[in-house]
């Protein structure tokens, strides 16, 4: 059973967010790759997990503390009386690592060593066990998800599981002898608990409205859609065709999430989507989407299909 889901990372929302309207400094451009890449990683390890049994219990994203440092985990597994670390890594190509330190090939660039943190994981988690009574053995693994990465010289004692392993190793994790699970739920509420609500890290460029380029961005490829027949928007690029309704549904969530004080108008969704959509057009669908609180602010009424894509 999962206990905490996994939701995208604001970062990651804002960036490709404004990756569509903007050109990205290149080291955002890196960031947002990276983060894409990491979380596509983390889905595809999500499913892998899918089939666990019910007395599993699976914590997502957790975000802790532990004498006053922060730390991470990516997927956090009680199953029987183990806790296990899991830090999913989407490297794709060759790695080799050579005096404990690990490089990316054939440029053998040096990467940092995912071990370490790891290990620094593991010591962080076990304080805050320690501290919240509970005694549990924890493993930690690195998960190799992407069947294109190989890694060469890896000591026989690693604490990974490459790609070729992860269904024999979930196998294994299926047959885990059973605990008590009310200890079990009782860990992982206090961890729930103890988990920070929003990520302080955050690190994203500056920007301002005048700066984004305006217009309704193809929900698959990115380019600029033309002005809807129909009721219907076709991207000219890749021939994707969606409603009017929640492309331009799309581009006001867009707006809450990049300008979260900004008031939501219908003018300032025309501009914002670069006049695709009329006033009377626009109008309709705020009205019947969101209701208008003191201030004229806007407030979402319905959540239905849309809450997948962020309407949150
Ligand atoms: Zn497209």
């Amino acid at each position: 059973m999962i206990n905490k889901l996994r939701i995208e990372p604001k970062e990651l929302e804002i960036l490709r967010f404004l990756s569509r309207r903007l050109k990205l400094p290149l080291k955002n451009e890196k960031q947002y790759l990276h983060l894409e890449k990491g979380y596509a990683g983390e889905q595809h390890f999500d499913r892998e997990l899918q089939d666990l049994p019910d007395s599993c219990i699976i914590l997502n994203d957790l975000l802790l503390e532990n004498s006053n440092t922060h730390f991470q985990i990516d997927t956090l597994l009680i199953a029987g009386s183990t806790l296990f670390v899991f830090e999913v890594k989407n490297y794709e190509g060759d790695y080799c690592i050579e005096n404990e330190r690990w490089y990316s090939l054939p440029s053998k660039t040096e990467i940092k060593n995912p071990l370490l943190q790891l290990q620094r994981c593991e010591t962080l988690l076990r304080g805050l066990l320690k501290e919240l009574g509970f005694h549990l053995p924890i493993k930690s693994h690195l998960i190799f998800i992407n069947p294109g990465f190989q890694l060469y010289q890896a000591p026989l004692n690693i604490s990974a599981v490459f790609p070729s392993q992860l269904k024999r190793f979930l196998t294994k994790l299926k047959n885990t002898p059973t605990a008590a699970k009310s200890r079990n739920m009782k860990l992982a509420e206090q961890l729930n608990a103890r988990c920070m609500k929003e990520n302080p890290y955050i690190r994203i460029p500056e920007y301002n409205y005048a700066q984004l380029r305006k217009g309704i961005p193809c929900d698959s490829c990115s380019s600029f859609l033309t002005p809807f027949t129909q009721g219907y928007l076709t991207c000219g690029e890749c021939g994707l065709k969606e409603k009017a309704d929640t492309a331009i549904l799309r581009c006001v969530n867009e707006f809450r999430v990049l300008f979260p004080d900004r008031k939501i108008t219908t003018n300032t969704i025309v501009d914002w989507c670069g006049g695709v959509g009329s006033g009377k057009t626009v109008r309709r669908i705020l009205v019947r989407n969101y209701e208008k609180k003191g201030g004229g602010k806007l407030h979402i009424i319905k959540e239905g299909k849309n809450r997948r894509r962020g309407l949150r």
